[in-house]
């Protein structure tokens, strides 16, 4: 089996790298993939660099040229759900692009013509995430998470993204990656834990707390790991 482990930043998949600790660097399209035998299954971790074209990029050649057999996403992400504080961790069930707009033409936010505005993860590994989140304690949400090219530091634009698509929080990668795995039929998981709220505060606050809440998001992503591992 081979795991594809994304994130965004180099501080997002730092701590699962620290925890495997040996692992091969590979050169590709200009960017490096890291790749490791883990519990005799092999894991491909990258960094994608940030935003919509990046990450298809590299979720594309995690399947197409490294074989992945899904992909699970971790990093961090502003929330919009006020339930969500700085910290918390939420598994998107679907995704959209909140800032593919050709409504000029009539058509909804988020929609072009052959694709969908809401692209949905995988059931099973969600359900995988729930499980340990239920038997360890973890509070864990699950909703609706918002992607765009731009970072939102705007309670107006913040607004705009709830009351379009419902979106519990927004980043830059995540529905990209989800359509990647959608349309080359690979399960895609997308698991953020709150950096900052999308509002005015939003860069001080994500400087603050990007480490912190990237960790406890690759934390719990290779929990998830090791349970795929034992369920085979
Ligand atoms: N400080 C970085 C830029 C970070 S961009 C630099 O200067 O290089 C924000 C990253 O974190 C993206 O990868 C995105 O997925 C996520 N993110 C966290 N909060 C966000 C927000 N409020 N808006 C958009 N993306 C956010």
């Amino acid at each position: 089996m081979t795991i594809g482990i994304m994130g965004a930043m180099p501080e997002e998949i730092e701590p699962i790298l620290k925890k495997i600790g040996n692992y091969e660097e590979i050169k590709y399209a200009n960017n490096t993939y890291y790749k490791a035998n883990y519990n005799n299954i092999n894991l491909i971790i990258a960094y994608s660099k940030i935003g919509k074209v990046f990450s298809t990029l590299t979720a594309s050649n995690m399947i197409n040229k490294f074989s992945c057999e899904m992909i699970l996403f971790s990093g961090v992400a502003g929330g919009i759900n006020p339930d969500l504080k700085i910290g918390d961790l939420i598994i998107a069930t679907s995704l959209a692009q909140h800032d593919l707009d050709i409504t000029a033409f009539g058509h909804p936010h988020g929609y072009v013509p052959e694709g969908k505005v809401f692209i949905e993860t995988s059931e099973k590994l969600n359900n995988i995430a729930k499980e340990i989140a239920k038997s360890e304690n973890i509070t864990l949400k699950e909703g609706i998470i918002a992607t765009g090219d731009q970072f939102v530091s705007s309670s107006e634009r913040k607004k705009f993204i709830l009351d379009t698509f419902k979106a519990d929080a927004l980043e830059m990668e995540g529905a990209s990656v989800a359509l990647v795995c959608d349309d080359l039929d690979v399960p895609c998981f997308v698991l953020r834990s709150i950096s900052d709220t999308a509002n005015e505060e939003a860069s001080f606050d994500f400087d603050e707390f990007l480490k912190s809440s990237a960790k406890k998001s690759s934390n719990f992503l290779m929990k998830i790991v090791d349970k795929i591992i034992i369920n085979g």
